[in-house]
């Protein structure tokens, strides 16, 4: 856990004015001297269920902090001018080396992502995808090691976020009933 990152503005950016510690909640940033305005708005990341022929999906062991070592899906964050599809296929290229096919949204969810002492406010947005060339897969950027497992079998305990949890728990629900 640590600072969210309007607890840690202590001066404006633009013009260096020290801000009052009573200001720094959530609300907008905005510099009695200058009038700089800064949104605390949320990071957006993306991620993808990977499926292959056989039902089973990709899933990575983290190498990095947070949450090293533990199960989460392939993703990561989007650049500025990405849309979220493009981001989604640049990472899955980055991190295990896919080719994407088909991309469909599941779900968004809220998430807190601790980082180097500040904990940043992010929305995952959660694909179900599926990619041709599945055994091309390899571990390379921030990926520890890959497996092919059952989503419906595997504890959502293991995965690494809450809001990973969700979005396997609600891709369980969408198989059952039929729903996309
Ligand atoms: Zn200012």
């Amino acid at each position: 856990m640590g600072a969210a990152p309007w607890q840690i503005f202590q001066f404006c950016p633009r013009c260096g004015v020290a801000r009052a510690s009573a200001l720094r909640h959530a609300a907008p940033f905005r510099c009695e001297a200058c009038g700089f305005l800064y949104f605390f708005n949320p990071s957006v990341a993306v991620a993808a269920l990977i499926l292959r022929d056989d039902g089973k999906a990709l899933f990575i062991r983290r190498a990095k902090d947070p949450a090293k070592g533990r199960l989460a899906l392939v993703g990561g964050f989007v650049d500025a001018g990405e849309s979220a599809e493009h981001a989604l296929r640049r990472e899955v290229r980055e991190e295990v080396q896919l080719e994407l096919d088909e991309v469909q949204f599941l779900s968004s969810h809220p998430n807190d992502y601790h980082y180097q002492g500040t904990t940043y406010p992010v929305v995952d947005f959660i694909f179900v995808a599926r990619t041709l060339d599945h055994d091309r897969a390899a571990a390379l950027d921030d990926v520890a090691s890959f497996a092919w497992l059952d989503p419906h079998a595997i504890d959502l305990e293991d995965l690494a976020f809450p809001s990973m949890r969700d979005a396997v728990a609600r891709f369980r629900v969408a198989r059952a009933t039929g729903s996309p």
